[in-house]
């Protein structure tokens, strides 16, 4: 098995932490993997990798294989998983590297795991446009990339930054996710706007970038995340229809 049979790349980032980016990596991943699409998903936010629980599998092990190259975790048929979180001894330790260090274990994620047959890699990067991204961004200079903001002016304003990130360095733009985006109160009905709505469109129309659709506040996002199950593989919600919508977007391969 080679890599080189990786057909695409997807980039997974955001101006700022806490905005829902390893959320929609888990959900897009699951969604993208119900379509027969084979799919590998690296966690390289090494500050604070979540995907292992919010897929389940914070209890499972990557295997060595020879002298150098890793299995992933088989999340199931069709969804492959490598976290940083299995290189960590304890959870709750910070991890405290310096640029090259992060880069160096990017690399051998990206080239030492033996993904096999994949039709997307997606990688949930860390926040902000800085060392990792960026030397995702230059190992994988064909990835495409996938911008999640909440709608508050405080985000939006580090997110134009990681538009402008993904344009300087030539990323293929699938384009942005505005996540959190209203909330429907469960006793009245009634629709509130905690962080705004709306700015996400309007920043993704100003940058000229596709937007790729709203996903509300919804609790079970949380739980669900909390339960290891991804929101799509189970019932249905508004929030659902939103992840399956934006990940048919992303694999009709819209780009810029
Ligand atoms: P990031 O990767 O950007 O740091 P996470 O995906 O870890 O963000 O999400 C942060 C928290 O917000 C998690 O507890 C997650 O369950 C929750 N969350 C994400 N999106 C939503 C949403 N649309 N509604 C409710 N909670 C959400």
């Amino acid at each position: 098995m080679e890599n080189d049979k990786i057909k695409d790349y997807l980039l997974v980032f955001s101006g700022k932490g806490g905005v829902g980016k390893s959320t929609v990596a888990a959900n897009l991943a699951w969604a993208l993997a119900d379509k027969g699409l084979n799919i590998g998903l690296l966690d390289v936010d090494i500050h604070g990798p979540n995907l292992a629980m919010m897929l389940g599998a914070q209890d499972n092990e990557v295997i060595s294989y020879g002298e150098d190259k890793i299995m992933p975790v088989e999340i199931r048929k069709n969804l492959f998983l490598v976290s940083m979180a299995y290189f960590i001894q304890r959870t709750d330790s910070p991890i405290i590297w310096r640029g090259p260090a992060k880069m160096k274990v990017i690399e051998k994620f990206v080239k030492d795991v033996i993904w096999g047959n994949l039709d997307w890699l997606i990688i949930d990067a860390p926040p902000g446009t800085g060392d990792e991204p960026l030397s995702i961004a230059q190992l994988l200079p064909d990835a495409g990339a996938v911008i999640v903001t909440t709608p508050q002016d405080v985000c939006l304003l580090d997110s134009t930054k990681a538009i402008n990130f993904a344009k300087e360095l030539k990323l293929k733009i699938h384009g942005l996710i505005e996540n959190m985006s209203g909330f429907n109160c469960p006793h009245c009905g009634k629709e509130i706007n905690l962080f705004k709505k709306g700015g996400g469109k309007k920043i993704a129309k100003e940058y000229e970038i596709p937007f790729l659709g709203s996903i509300p506040i919804d609790q079970k996002i949380v739980l669900s995340s909390d339960n290891g199950e991804p929101l799509v593989s189970a019932g249905d919600s508004p929030a659902k229809k939103a992840f399956l919508s934006i990940a048919d977007k992303i694999a009709a391969g819209k780009r810029v």
